[in-house]
C-alpha cells in the first residue's frame, strides 16, 4: 500500500463512519502503520466524515510528529499502545457507535455466545475499565484485553477495533455494533437463546476460514475468573448436552415469555414455573377473588 492509498483510505472510512452515526462532531480517530516506525493518523479536532488525505499526521511510535500541518489524534496515545502491544496490528479504529456504546454505558459486555458468526471471527466483546479520554488510563484499560481481542467497548465511552488493514478494522468496527443492535432486539424481545459450549467449540474450529482471525482462543468453560483472564476470550455459552442452542438460562431475572412448557405466558426455570399476567389479567384475578370473598 502506498502512502497515498492509505490516505485516502483514511478519509474514506471516516466518512463511512460518519455515515453511519458512528461519530458525530469531531469524535473518533483512525490510524495505520506507514512502516516499522511509522503512524499514519487522523489528526485532533476534525470531524471524520469531511477529512481531506493532506489533513493526516506522521508520528513515531513514541508519539512523536514527523509530518503534517496538525496535531496528531487527541486518542493518540491509545492507538500507540495498540502497536506496541500488538506487531500484528496495522489499523486501528475508534468511535462511538451508538448501540454499542450504549451497551458500554450499561456495563454490559457483549459476551453471550449468541451469533456463529460473531463467536467464529471476532469472539466476544469485553469492556475496558473507563477512563478519562486522551490522558494515559485509556491506554492502560485497553492493555488488559488488546493481546486477546480484536474489538472491545470502552465502558462509558465507545469502542475501538484493530485489524491487519484498514479496511479489516473498520469492518469489525462495523460487526460490533450490528451485534449489539442484534442483541438489543433480542433482549427487547424478552430472550436470548445461547449457543451451547459443545457448539462453540466447532465454531472456534472454523476460525480462519471466514478470512478472520481471532488473536486468543476461547476460555475454557468453568471459572468467573476467566472473564479476566486476558490470554483467552471470556463466552457465556452453557453447555447444551446434546442441545445446539439453549434456552435462556442465564438471566433468570430478565422477563420472558413462552418457554419450553409451551403455553404462552409461562415459563420454566429449574423446577419453577414462572407466570407472566398482563395488568388487566391480573385486576380480573384480583376482581374474582374479591367477588368469591363475599
Ligand atoms: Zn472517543
Amino acid at each position: 500500500m502506498t502512502e497515498s492509498s492509505l490516505r485516502a483510505d483514511i478519509v474514506e472510512v471516516g466518512r463511512r463512519m460518519y455515515a453511519r452515526g458512528y461519530t458525530a462532531s469531531n469524535d473518533g480517530n483512525i490510524s495505520v502503520r506507514l512502516g516499522a516506525d511509522r503512524l499514519l493518523m487522523t489528526p485532533k479536532g476534525v470531524c471524520k466524515g469531511f477529512m481531506s488525505p493532506d489533513m493526516m499526521c506522521i508520528t513515531d511510535l513514541e508519539g512523536r510528529k514527523v509530518q503534517g500541518d496538525r496535531d496528531p489524534s487527541s486518542e493518540m496515545l491509545m492507538h500507540l499502545e495498540v502497536y506496541r502491544q500488538r506487531t500484528d496490528v496495522h489499523a486501528v479504529v475508534h468511535a462511538h457507535p451508538p448501540t454499542a456504546t450504549g451497551f458500554a454505558v450499561a456495563g454490559i459486555p457483549l459476551d453471550r455466545a449468541v451469533l456463529a458468526e460473531v463467536l467464529a471471527t471476532l469472539g466476544s466483546i469485553p469492556i475496558a475499565d473507563y477512563a478519562t479520554p486522551s490522558t494515559k488510563e485509556l491506554p492502560e484499560a485497553v492493555r488488559k484485553y488488546i493481546k486477546a481481542y480484536d474489538g472491545m467497548l470502552l465502558a462509558n465511552h465507545g469502542a475501538l477495533t484493530v485489524g491487519p488493514d484498514l479496511f479489516a478494522a473498520y469492518y469489525k468496527m462495523e460487526t460490533i455494533e450490528h451485534f449489539a443492535k442484534i442483541s438489543l432486539v433480542a433482549r427487547m424481545l424478552g430472550r436470548e437463546n445461547l449457543i451451547a459450549r459443545e457448539e462453540l467449540e466447532r465454531l472456534q474450529a472454523l476460525r480462519g476460514t471466514y478470512g478472520i482471525k481471532a488473536p486468543a482462543p476461547l476460555c475454557p468453560p468453568d471459572g468467573e475468573p476467566a472473564a479476566d483472564d486476558p490470554t483467552c476470550q471470556f463466552v457465556q455459552a452453557p453447555s447444551g448436552t446434546g442441545m445446539r442452542l439453549v434456552p435462556d438460562v442465564i438471566d433468570k431475572t430478565a422477563p420472558r415469555a413462552a418457554g419450553s412448557s409451551g403455553a404462552p405466558g409461562a415459563t420454566r426455570a429449574g423446577d419453577e414455573v414462572e407466570i407472566r399476567l398482563t395488568y388487566r389479567e391480573l385486576s380480573a384475578l384480583i376482581e374474582d377473588a374479591i367477588r368469591s370473598l363475599r
